[in-house]
C-alpha cells in the first residue's frame, strides 16, 4: 500500500513524462532555444496544444499492462503490448525509424519475433541504440514498488532490459532503461534523486562508463551537450542535465526541450524520472488541463486523468 505521496510520485512519473513529450513536440528537429526565450507549450501540426506524441503512446500499452495486473517478466505480457504497438504504429502520425523497422519485421506477434526483429535491424546498420526504448520506460517501474528490496529491483533490472530489447538489442538500450527505470523506482518510494546508485547495478565496466557518461551530463547544460540525442546516450545525458540543473519539475522540462533535436523525447525521458521525484502534483495546472494524445480519438477523452487512473489500477494492491 502506497502513501498518498508515494502515489503521487508514482502518477507524476508518467504524467510529467506525457508533459515533457506534449512540451517538446513543437521543437522536434530544431536548433537549440536559449534563455531568455521562453518554452511554451503550443500546438505545431501535426500535434495540437497539448497533443502527447510516440513516446508517451509506446508508454500507454505497458501502463495499461500493469493495470491489468499483468506481470512484466512474461512472455505473453509482452507479446500483447507488441501487438498494441503494431495496431498504434498503423496510423500513428509519427513513428521513430528504429521501431519502425522493428513492428514491420515481427512475423508472428510474439516476445520472440520482436527481439529476433531487433536483432536483424541491429545487424542490418550495425547499431540500434537509438532512445526509443528509454523513452517509454518510465511506467516498467510500477510494477516493482514491493517493499522486499533485493528481489524488486533485480527484478525490475531485468524486466526494463527485456521490454527495452523487444525493439532496441543494443547493451547501451538496455543499460539505460535498466538504471533509469531503477531510479524512478526509489524517487517514487523515497522522494530521492539516487541515479548514481542505480548505475551501480550495472555490472563493473558498464558502471564505470556510465557514471563518466553522467560526469559529462553534469558538467554542461542540456544545450552545450552534443546534439546526437537521437542516440540514447546523448538522450539520456541531455535529460540528466537538466534534472541537475533545474529547481523544479517545470524547469526541468523547458531545460529538456531547449537542448534542440529530439526535444520531445529528451523532456518525456526527464519527466519520467523527474515526475517521480516532484509528483504528479509539480506538474502545471495549464499543461495538465490540455494534455493528450493516442487512444484519444474523437469519441474517447484520454488525457492525464486517465492516465492517473491507470497509475491508480496499477499500483494498488502491490
Ligand atoms: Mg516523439
Amino acid at each position: 500500500m502506497l502513501t498518498p505521496q508515494q502515489l503521487d510520485r508514482a502518477v507524476g512519473a508518467v504524467t510529467a513524462s506525457a508533459a515533457g513529450d506534449a512540451l517538446g513536440a513543437p521543437y522536434e528537429f530544431h536548433a537549440s532555444v536559449l534563455p531568455p526565450t521562453p518554452i511554451t507549450l503550443h500546438a505545431a501540426p501535426p500535434w495540437e496544444l497539448g497533443e502527447w506524441t510516440d513516446d508517451t503512446s509506446m508508454a500507454v500499452p505497458i501502463l495499461q499492462a500493469l493495470a491489468r495486473h499483468k506481470p512484466l517478466d512474461d512472455a505473453r505480457t509482452l507479446a500483447a503490448i507488441v501487438g498494441e504497438w503494431i495496431g498504434w504504429a498503423r496510423d500513428a502520425k509519427d513513428v521513430g525509424l528504429q521501431t519502425r523497422a522493428v513492428l514491420a519485421g515481427i512475423r508472428h506477434v510474439t516476445e520472440d519475433d520482436a527481439r529476433t526483429s531487433a536483432l536483424a535491424v541491429h545487424r542490418k546498420s550495425g547499431k540500434s541504440a537509438g532512445n526509443g526504448s528509454l523513452m517509454r520506460t518510465g511506467p516498467v517501474a510500477l510494477g516493482f514498488l514491493g517493499r522486499s528490496e533485493g528481489g524488486e529491483t533485480d527484478a525490475l533490472a531485468a524486466a526494463a532490459r527485456r521490454v527495452s530489447e523487444l525493439t532496441h538489442h543494443e547493451t547501451d538500450a538496455g543499460d539505460a532503461c535498466v538504471i533509469w527505470s531503477l531510479a524512478i523506482r526509489s524517487a517514487i518510494l523515497t522522494g530521492a534523486l539516487e541515479l548514481r546508485a542505480a548505475v551501480s547495478a550495472l555490472p563493473v565496466d558498464r558502471a564505470a562508463l556510465w557514471n563518466a557518461r553522467l560526469d559529462a551530463a553534469e558538467a554542461a547544460l542540456p544545450w552545450e551537450l552534443h546534439a546526437n540525442n537521437g542516440w540514447v546516450v546523448g538522450a539520456l545525458q541531455c535529460a540528466w542535465s537538466a534534472i541537475v540543473h533545474a529547481s523544479s519539475l517545470r524547469e526541468t522540462l523547458e531545460l529538456a526541450v531547449r537542448s534542440g533535436n529530439d526535444t520531445d523525447t529528451v523532456a518525456a525521458i526527464a519527466g519520467s524520472l523527474a515526475g517521480a521525484v516532484y509528483g504528479a502534483a509539480a506538474v502545471p495546472a495549464e499543461w495538465v488541463e490540455v494534455l493528450h494524445g493516442w487512444p484519444a480519438d474523437e469519441f474517447r477523452a484520454f488525457g492525464a486523468a486517465e492516465l492517473a487512473e491507470l497509475v491508480h489500477r496499477a499500483v494498488s494492491d502491490r
